[in-house]
């Protein structure tokens, strides 16, 4: 039986091979991005009091309405945005549900998707099932901006969406006024629709706000805005996120969405709607997460790798040039296997070949773990 592959350039995703080899290898695993602390019992005692409760069959198709509230009130006091809860928002099973949809809604065989390189990689293999064609555009290190006179040639009359996260995984990056304003100019009076990645938008540092897509009514109009709950409440495993997007595209992501969960895992949904309460714990966040990154960056001072910018999200780019020619799949390999700490090679983010020398680390791990990281790293 001969079954051709409609993804025949795709191998597994490397955060479970690097997750793999770490524990194959009992090293400290910086690679796939996760917490090794745990999320807020309290949090934990919600979700068991609506368990007990009953609250254990199908939740609406797009999600609870509490839920579906407090998320558009949060959106509205944070980014001045206005949404309707019942029908500009859905509630998902994570981000990565939500971006895969959002694309499969609106990119027809054909279409043209422009995404930066480094892209998190679920973005092209969706693209791709869609019939759509990935328009990779190179951001450069150090500072990885986005090159706005490069975007502007690459729009043709067949794009049909603009992918952008920020902050920016992997390379901490985030989006800039500038940025706003020639993102503005490009799709002023186009058809062009925009899928913000917005996972990180509470972990960014330096006083510098987020610059969510909401914030800007004219992008807004246009726009699929992603989050996910596991970032931000140290759960990455209950796989919870949410799309919000004026009526026209939420309809079109609705009629996907319904077929590939239906909807969310329910206790869960009821768990937040109360915990979002607590505005302290997403507030406090550009703090708790700003002193790993500071610590990590000053017990890796006296290493031989070189610290990258890092403006928010909680993976910090090494450049290890100083240290090895070796691609970095190889390096990172290597640094599992012989060094026990692993890291993930940024190399599976481009669809271009390059040769950058630089891994990513995650930092959202307890100080002792990143002492126990950085006395190896400083050694090699
Ligand atoms: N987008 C980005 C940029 C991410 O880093 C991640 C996961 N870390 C996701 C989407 C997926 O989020 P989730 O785990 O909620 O599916
Ligand atoms: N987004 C996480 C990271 O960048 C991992 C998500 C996953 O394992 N698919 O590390």
């Amino acid at each position: 039986m001969h079954i051709p592959s409609k993804l025949p350039d795709v191998g597994t995703t490397i955060f479970a091979v690097m997750t793999r080899l770490a524990n194959e290898h009992g090293a400290i695993n910086l690679s796939q991005g996760f917490p090794d602390f745990d999320c807020d019992p309290e949090l934990i005692d919600h979700v068991h009091h609506y368990m007990r409760k009953g609250m254990n069959q199908y939740a609406p198709m797009q999600g609870i309405l509490p839920l579906r509230e407090r998320l558009v009130e949060k959106i509205a006091t944070l980014y001045g945005a206005t949404y309707d809860p019942d029908t500009e928002i859905c509630i998902t099973s994570g981000a990565t549900e939500a971006l895969f949809e959002a694309i499969t809604a609106v990119v027809h065989p054909g279409d043209e998707v422009i995404v930066f390189e480094p892209a998190y990689d679920s973005y092209v293999p969706a693209i791709r099932l869609s019939g759509g064609q990935p328009v990779s555009i190179a951001m450069q290190p150090p500072d990885y901006r986005i090159p706005w006179d490069a975007v502007a040639q690459a729009i043709s009359d067949r794009t049909r969406l603009i992918i952008l996260n920020s902050p920016h995984n992997p390379t901490g990056a985030v989006l800039l006024e500038e940025d706003i304003e020639q993102l503005r100019r490009l799709v002023h009076g186009t058809d062009i629709v925009l899928l913000s990645d917005e996972v990180y938008e509470h972990i960014i540092f330096d006083g510098e706000p987020h610059r969510s897509l909401c914030r800007y009514p004219d992008l807004a109009e246009r726009s699929f805005v992603v989050s996910s709950f596991g970032k931000t409440y140290h759960a990455t495993g209950w796989k919870l996120g949410y799309c919000v997007a004026p009526l026209e595209l939420m309809q079109e992501f609705q009629r996907v969405h319904q077929f590939v969960t239906f909807c969310s895992n329910t206790p869960v949904q009821y768990a937040y709607a109360d915990y979002l309460a607590k505005k302290e714990k997403y507030l406090e966040l550009p703090a708790f997460y700003q002193q790993k990154r500071d610590r990590f960056q000053e017990l890796l001072r006296e290493s031989r790798f070189r610290i990258v910018p890092c403006r928010g999200t909680y993976f910090q780019l090494l450049d290890y040039s100083e240290i090895s020619d070796e691609p970095d799949m190889e390096f990172a390999r290597r640094l599992t296997i012989e060094h026990g700490i692993a890291a993930i090679p940024p190399s599976v983010f481009y669809d271009r070949k390059n040769d950058y020398k630089v891994l990513r680390f995650c930092f959202a791990k307890t100080d002792e773990t990143l002492e126990r990281a950085a006395e190896t790293l400083c050694k090699i």
